[in-house]
């Protein structure tokens, strides 16, 4: 799977695999993508690799960062300490992101209230 950002500048890859897809809805996602929700497919730091760009850094929490074009301004993956061997990619910035469908919800409590989604067959 491949993806980058909105202008190009950054390209990604993604190693074949099966990868858990979640939608999140936790304040942080919601105010650093600026969308209701962002949905993050997980996959090990071995697995995912930068093909052209260097991505900016915020540092979204003592915890988290998250990798953006500092260009077009894309969000494009999320780190956290607590899971350290992990990467998660923003779905949307995937050349295909049909590809990648979403089995769990997470940070419901923060969910925007008029948000419907289809419950999940897993
Ligand atoms: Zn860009
Ligand atoms: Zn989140």
């Amino acid at each position: 799977m491949q993806g980058g950002c909105f202008c190009g500048k950054i390209r990604y890859e993604i190693a074949d695999g099966e990868y858990l897809v979640v939608n999140c809805h936790c304040s942080i996602c919601r105010k650093t993508s600026a969308a209701p929700f962002v949905s993050w497919i997980t996959v090990p730091q071995e697995a995912f690799s930068y093909l052209t760009g260097t991505p900016e850094l915020l540092q979204s929490s003592a915890k988290g960062s998250r990798h953006f074009c500092s260009d077009c301004g894309t969000p494009l993956t999320f780190i956290t300490t607590e899971r350290p061997t992990e990467i998660d990619i923003t779905t949307g910035s995937l050349d295909n992101p049909e590809d990648a469908i979403p089995s769990i919800d997470i940070h419901e409590e923060s969910r925007l209230n008029w948000l419907k989604l289809e419950p999940h067959t897993r």
